[in-house]
């Protein structure tokens, strides 16, 4: 018989972690509610982010690792990484007068990144549609963006290809018999369960007597312009307050995405953001909302529960930066389930 495990949840990382977990050996079922892709996923700016939470979080830990394995995923799996950097421009003479303060920000946030003071010149040549109000800038390089969906259709097959599947429905509770599925059926005959059910793993966690975790729900509102298109992510100078705010980003498809804007959509942030341009965007061509789904203390949950016949592990408040952690994320589940000399993507861990 074969050893067999189970994942709620066809989000990237419900997906990595099926594929990790494939690699064992495993035959995975993914269960998904809606469609792979349905939350988060398919839902979010599609960076893979260098400037990382303060020092101590699992998000910037994992993040970082995630960002490296994503590089070695997309070429063994076959999906597509445009490499590019974040400017951050001065408009004002206080924002220039700001701008070593921000850079030495940015290099604590970084470490491993280059982080550079450019000239006005340096800054207009690396990213020409950068504002003639441009004054000096501050640039991070080794961002990558993603799309997201064709990420997630990558994931769908490479799963498909090792014998494994992904079936709908929704799981309600996590039992040591199984998994059991809000019409009362139960499926027996595995050894693992992951929950990573983003929006609903805290519920899930709980109704399956993992304890309770108190998450916010946070909308996030995105808007996507037909051009210009960009070399560069451009973002405007930070302001105090939560949350690593919005930019102006490139997409694969040449398209323009200017967000997110967290909370109730404010005009004067999309106005913020124009201002980085020298030309006004071009046509609006859709909007796009997602949710985060944010923990204690800001950070990522994973708590396992071990009884004789299941060990369970939960993911609890995969909010931003998830996208660029998701590989990071299945390896340090294989961790607590006890697994050592993990191979991911081809590479040993
Ligand atoms: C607006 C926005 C922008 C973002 N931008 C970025 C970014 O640029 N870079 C970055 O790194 N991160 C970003 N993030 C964060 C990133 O998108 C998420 O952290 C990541 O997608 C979480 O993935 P996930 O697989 O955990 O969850 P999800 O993608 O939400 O997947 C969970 C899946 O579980 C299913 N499900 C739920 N409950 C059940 C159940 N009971 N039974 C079966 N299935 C169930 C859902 O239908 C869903 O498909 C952003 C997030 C938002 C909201």
């Amino acid at each position: 018989m074969p050893l067999r495990a189970s994942v709620v949840g066809a989000g990237v990382v419900g997906l990595y972690t099926a594929l990790a977990l494939a690699g064992l050996g495993y035959e995975v079922v993914v269960y998904e509610a809606v469609e792979p892709g349905a939350g988060a996923s398919t839902r979010n700016a599609n960076v893979l982010h260098v400037v990382q939470p303060p020092p101590g979080r699992n998000r910037r830990r994992l993040a970082r690792a995630g960002a490296r394995l994503h590089r070695i995923c997309a070429e063994r799996l076959g999906y597509t990484i445009m490499e590019t950097r974040l400017i951050i421009p001065a408009l004002t003479p206080i924002e220039e007068a700001m701008l070593p303060v921000l850079g030495a920000a940015l290099k604590a946030l970084a470490p491993h990144a280059t982080v550079k003071i450019l000239s006005r010149s340096q800054a207009l040549k690396l990213e020409p549609a950068l504002t003639r109000l441009t004054r000096r800038a501050v640039m991070v390089d080794g961002y990558g963006v993603v799309d997201s969906r064709e990420l997630l259709k990558t994931l769908v097959e490479a799963i498909g290809s090792t014998g494994s599947q992904i079936l709908k429905g929704t799981v309600s509770r996590i039992t040591p018999r199984g998994l059991q599925f809000g019409d009362g059926t139960l499926e027996e005959g595995y050894s693992i369960a992951v929950n990573a059910a983003g929006e609903g793993a805290a519920r899930l966690a709980e109704a399956s007597g993992a304890g309770s975790y108190k998450v916010d729900l946070i909308g996030g509102i995105m808007k996507l312009y037909s051009g210009p298109s960009l070399e560069s992510i451009i973002a405007p100078f930070p302001r105090p307050g939560p949350g690593k705010g919005g930019a102006l980003i490139p997409q694969l498809d040449g398209r323009l995405l200017a967000g997110p804007s967290w909370g109730s959509p404010k005009g004067g942030l999309w106005r913020r953001y124009f201002r980085l341009l020298s030309e006004p965007p071009e046509r609006q061509v859709a909007e796009v909302r997602g949710v985060r789904t944010v923990a204690r203390k800001r950070d990522f949950i994973l708590t396992t529960q071990y009884t004789p016949g299941l060990r369970a592990v939960h993911l609890i408040g995969i909010e931003s930066p998830g996208l660029t952690a998701a590989p990071a994320l299945a390896v340090e589940v294989l961790k607590a389930l006890g697994f050592k000399d993990n191979e991911f993507c081809g590479m040993r861990l």
